[in-house]
């Protein structure tokens, strides 16, 4: 911060130029995706603590989603045109959800909701028959190593 704080003072037109480049930045109109998604927080259990992650510290309690709750957001998103459904949101590991993958299967059903896939740390992989989880409908996982 002192850093940059003495930068302005040494060159303030660079600052104000770098000022109004944001500025212009936020005036831009912004897009929507050109394809909307959905994401799904099925579980806030997690027990790892990434860097960037407020997990240690959340204060909601550590539960799964309700399957029936989940469900309807999901075939409510089928009937408004279904997408891309992410099982992810940022807190929770979806491998330790038991539902994982029942959930899976049921939004694989509908033929509108599609890329059906969540972040991972994978240190839950054993959790599930591989077998599966491969043939679950689930189409991607990213695995995150920000451990
Ligand atoms: S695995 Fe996910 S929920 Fe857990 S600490 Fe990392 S980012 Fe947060």
């Amino acid at each position: 911060m002192r850093r940059s704080t003495s930068s302005i003072i040494r060159n303030p037109r660079a600052a104000i130029k770098a000022g109004l480049r944001y500025a212009k930045a936020l005036a831009r109109p912004m897009r929507p995706a050109l394809q909307p998604s959905l994401s799904i927080e099925t579980t806030n259990v997690c027990n790892s603590n990434c860097v960037f992650c407020p997990n240690e510290s959340m204060e909601r309690p550590r539960k799964p989603l309700e399957q029936k709750t989940f469900e309807d957001a999901v075939a409510q998103y089928s009937r408004m045109g279904g997408g891309p459904l992410d099982l992810t949101t940022v807190i929770g590991e979806p491998l330790l959800d038991k539902d994982l993958l029942q959930r899976i299967a049921y939004a694989h059903q509908f033929p509108n909701v599609l890329q059906i896939g969540f972040l991972t740390t994978l240190q839950h992989l054993d959790r599930f028959p591989i077998d599966r989880l491969v043939l679950s409908g689930l189409s991607w996982m990213t695995v995150s190593t920000a451990l």
